[in-house]
């Protein structure tokens, strides 16, 4: 029960983060993104600008002559040594192509100023690849004389990009994993204060009950003892047998919670035994024919040649099945048969309590193992149930590594089944203790 809760404790604690990591980590990346793109954007506009600068023009018949010729790569001025340009394009104020160096461009300008990204294809090896352009309006005097189109390759810009991306696809993982480990750490710490008042309560119970039972006991000889003495004086009979009654049920009651705090979990190993089911079972059966038989009902054994051994404690899996075989007698009116059976596969054994009783409403059937859970008050009441029988058989099976599972249809019956399992099935004394939780 604590394990799951610091389980699920640890995996919200995971995804909270986790969720809040991956933002994180997507903000970074596009902030990064933007910020490798301007700096390239801020070198592209200085070479685009200094290349801009190199040109001349002079009026002549009152027209504007622009002079290209020390333009790099344009005219005969050097090739920048420090940035690879793919192509720089001139146009003249019209949108018309003047002068170009690279890649062939279109015969009028087809773009506004400004930066754009563009995808472009090697006319060599035929691959796409992308580019970062500068439109350049250029301005004479007070006028636009023409435009300078540069651009650049994107490609060592993307790959820093994918280095980045490949480092953030590593960091998040190993950051997720600690941040498992943190939460599980931390819902350790939070759930021990939990476990500890879960603990105390469980103490409690447990002392309570024990403390009480001497008491009872006593109660229940003086009212046997006085209902003895009054022979003589039946006017007193009808208080001390109710006193009898209630003290007995009041036993009953402070056993099962006693049961149910003492077995708590975990079975030591003291108080496993190798136990041979098969017998186990075919005592009770023939005990609970003798039960059966006073209600007028058919108690039918069905086991196995073959015998099924298992580590267990006999007296808590007698309780069990004893539990079982009490309801299926207590709610099958007579006239109405009850199965004991048991099935042994390689795996599992698997223990069948059918009756042909009144059975459980669908509705009820995922609250029977709950403690002090009953179908309904007025049959509980006539029966003198209190709801604790199929808790304890719940406990007791799943501290035996096990699983309970029902089917009931209402009118018709009801089947319990317990599958247990063998004796060599990973599951001996030394691991008991520390693989069983409730
Ligand atoms: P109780 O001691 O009240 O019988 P249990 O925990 O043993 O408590 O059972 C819980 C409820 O499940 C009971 O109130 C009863 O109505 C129902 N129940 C259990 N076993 C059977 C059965 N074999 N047939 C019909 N109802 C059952």
């Amino acid at each position: 029960m604590f394990n799951r809760s610091r389980r699920n404790l640890a995996l919200w604690f995971t995804l909270s983060m986790g969720g809040i990591l991956v933002l994180f980590a997507g903000v970074i990346y596009h902030l990064e993104v933007k910020d490798k793109l301007q700096a390239l954007d801020r070198l592209l506009y200085k070479r685009a600008e200094l290349m801009a600068a190199s040109l001349q023009y002079r009026l002549y018949q009152g027209q504007k002559q622009v002079d290209l010729s020390n333009i790099p790569l344009l005219g005969s001025g050097s090739h920048p040594a420090d940035i690879e340009l793919v192509y720089v394009r001139w146009y003249d104020p019209n949108g018309k192509l003047k002068r170009f160096f690279g890649t062939p461009p279109p015969e009028r300008l087809k773009t506004t100023p400004g930066f754009s990204t563009i995808k472009s294809v090697d006319e060599l090896t035929n691959k796409a690849f992308w580019l970062r352009q500068v439109t350049l309006p250029v301005e004479g005097g007070n006028s636009v004389i023409g435009y300078l189109q540069v651009a650049i390759p994107l490609a060592e810009t993307q790959n820093e990009l994918r280095e980045f991306q490949l480092m953030l696809t590593l960091a998040v993982p190993v950051a997720l994993g600690l941040i498992g480990l943190t939460g599980w750490v931390l819902g350790g710490i939070a759930m021990q204060p939990v476990k500890e008042a879960y603990n105390q309560l469980q103490r409690f119970t447990s002392d309570a009950s024990h403390e009480l039972r001497s008491p009872l006991s006593a109660i229940l000889t003086n009212a046997q003892v006085g209902l003895l003495m009054a022979t003589d004086r039946p006017q007193l009979h009808p208080t001390l047998e109710n006193i009898i009654d209630s003290t007995k049920s009041m036993s009953t009651l402070v056993n099962n919670l006693l049961l149910l705090a003492r077995h708590q979990g975990k079975l030591t190993s003291e108080s496993l035994k190798k136990v041979n089911l098969n017998n186990l079972l075919e005592d009770l059966a023939l005990h609970y024919t003798t039960v059966a038989a006073k209600a007028s009902i058919e108690l039918i054994g069905h086991f196995p040649k073959e015998p099924f051994n298992l580590w267990a404690d006999p007296d808590l899996l007698r309780q069990a099945v004893e539990n079982l075989l009490d309801n299926a007698c207590k709610y099958t009116p007579s006239g109405g048969t009850v199965w004991l059976r048991l099935e042994s596969h390689p795996d599992r054994a698997v223990i069948q309590v059918i009756d042909t009783g009144i059975g459980i409403p669908e509705a009820d059937l995922p609250y029977i193992f709950d403690r002090f859970y009953r179908v309904d008050t007025e049959r509980a009441r006539e029966s003198g149930g209190f709801g604790l029988g199929l808790a304890i058989v719940q406990q007791i099976v799943q501290a035996h590594g096990g699983q309970i599972q029902v089917t009931s249809n209402e009118g018709k019956g009801s089947t319990f089944q317990i599958k247990l399992p063998p004796l060599d099935n990973n599951f001996s004394p030394q691991r008991v203790s520390k693989r069983v939780t409730i």
